[in-house]
């Protein structure tokens, strides 16, 4: 599609709501519309104390057109050039929406945490029903994403009134995996690569896990909840797992800690001895990921075990004593249907683990979107395995309590954490709703500081590769003490 700006240059905020409508467009913006294919304008002009815009598009012949007009009077800069933003994105909107096949189901909204938009409205005054209202006649949100989104802010509100100036909670990513599954998008390292980097991986880590332990005492901060992600943490032998978890107690002060968390992930990598040393530890919740627990889907993904090691590992880990334990599964996998994925999704509830997250496959964008009539039939099917899912956690007593979108997720949807009452996973929804600073340790770390009050978020980047940031040893220290308003 190309397309043209006029009065405006807000490029980012034009190209991100022509993908979220036509996802396999490929965007070339020009100075002049062309004559024929498909084509967008997105014109702004601000008079009188009022920005006007007009959106007109032509897409697979037909012409779509939208204008709308915003008060933007009397404004500091920065509300100005948010009105101004999101009308320049709902003019686009509501322009194209009626020409698609199916709306989006979640409507002009792009940004990857819905709930935490919610929440603002409620913080600044609104009702439930209010912001309910808001998001679905301003934002044209489906009325079932306008529930699971009111029952996560409500998660977010109870858990922000937990947590004091003070607390902030820990990340640390181990970035191998036994093997690479075939749709991860994660910087994971498989070991039969990248094996001989493990020893050293945390022989640094243990290093910068020490000198964040002194930085967090000397700005009196409080930890209240740790989660050690990955890659695939258990991919450790259980003497790592040892010296990791042994290093992060004398590191830090447990006596505020509310959750540990470990992603045991991958079932290929947990036995018995790795759980125990975990429990020891005080690891309170684990989670345990088949996926899918098909094996023919399982194969496909290439993911190296079975159904059965999924129910042999859920038991291990309820021997080893865990009652918190989280599974997840992923909508749209490659060989997967939703018959066969509601069989997984019975499966896990039969098992009755605290928590089940239900992923969507997070596609390529290009040659994966090209085939429009494709991704309209992935759309649906990954669609009705999410609403199969939604039914059956429901009646079975699970409840939503987080959730997040990813771009290029297939159909536009969600990635969903469902729990038992009162199994809500802490971490999950500080980090997902920015309610707290985070400190994240290890290669791929991205710590922030967040700043509740002013909704202020700062940001450090540890490097990203494993090799690298061995290599960065010693030199991690800088970016955490500015976060942390500590002298450098
Ligand atoms: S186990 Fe997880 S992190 Fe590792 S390759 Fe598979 S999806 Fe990626």
């Amino acid at each position: 599609m190309t397309y043209v700006l006029i009065g405006h240059e807000m490029k980012h905020a034009v190209e991100e709501m022509l993908l979220h409508l036509l996802p396999a467009a490929v965007l070339t913006r020009a100075e002049k519309l062309p004559e024929t294919g498909d084509r967008c304008l997105s014109m702004l002009r601000e008079q009188d104390g009022r920005a006007y815009a007009l959106a007109e598009a032509v897409v697979d012949g037909r012409c779509l057109r939208c204008e709308r007009d915003a008060a933007i009077d009397g404004m500091d800069e920065l509300a100005r050039k948010r009105t101004v933003t999101e009308l320049i994105k709902t003019t686009l909107y509501e322009a194209i929406a009626p020409g698609l096949p199916e709306a989006p189901v979640w409507g002009s909204l792009t940004g990857v945490r819905p709930a935490k938009l919610a929440r603002g409205l409620i913080e600044r005054g609104k009702s439930r029903a209010e912001t309910a209202e808001a998001l679905r006649g301003h934002f044209f949100v489906s009325q079932k994403r306008v529930s699971l989104t009111i029952r996560a802010a409500e998660t977010a509100l109870f858990f922000g009134n937990e947590i004091g100036p003070d607390d902030i909670s820990l990340y640390v990513g181990i970035p191998f995996c036994p093997s690479r599954c075939y749709y991860c998008s994660f910087v994971s390292a498989a070991t039969a690569q990248s094996g001989h980097l493990i020893e050293p991986y945390l022989d640094a880590l243990c290093r910068e896990i020490e000198e964040t332990g002194a930085m967090v005492r000397e700005a009196g901060k409080r930890v209240q909840s740790i989660y050690i992600g990955g890659g695939t943490p258990t991919t450790l032998t259980a003497e790592q797992l040892k010296r990791l978890t042994a290093r992060l107690a004398e590191a830090f002060d447990f006596s505020f800690l509310r959750e540990y968390t470990v992603e045991a992930g991958r079932p290929d990598t947990i036995t018995p001895e790795k759980l125990a040393a975990l429990k020891t530890a005080g690891v309170t919740r684990v989670s345990i990921n088949p996926q899918s627990m098909e094996d023919e889907v399982l194969r496909q993904i290439g993911r190296r075990h079975t159904a059965t090691d999924v129910l042999r590992t859920y038991e291990e880990a309820r021997q080893a004593g865990f009652r918190e334990i989280n599974m997840d599964l992923i909508a749209g996998l490659t060989g997967d249907t939703p018959e066969s994925f509601g069989r997984s999704v019975h499966t896990l509830i039969g098992l009755a683990p605290e928590n089940i997250t239900v992923h969507t496959l997070a596609i390529k964008r290009g040659a994966d979107l090209s085939d429009k009539a494709a991704n309209a039939a992935e759309r649906r099917k990954v669609g009705e395995m999410l609403d199969l899912a939604e039914t059956a956690l429901g009646a079975a007593g699970y409840g939503p309590y987080y959730l997040y979108r990813q771009k290029f997720s297939a159909g536009g949807f969600e990635n969903v954490g469902w729990c038992k009452p009162g199994t809500e996973c802490f971490y999950n929804v500080a980090m997902m709703e920015e309610l707290q600073t985070i400190l994240s340790l290890g290669a791929g770390g991205v710590s922030k500081r967040v700043e509740r009050d002013t909704g202020w978020i700062e940001r450090t980047n540890n490097p990203k590769y494993p090799q690298e940031y061995i290599g960065a040893a010693g030199r991690l220290s800088a970016g955490k003490r500015k976060l942390l308003r500590l002298g450098v």
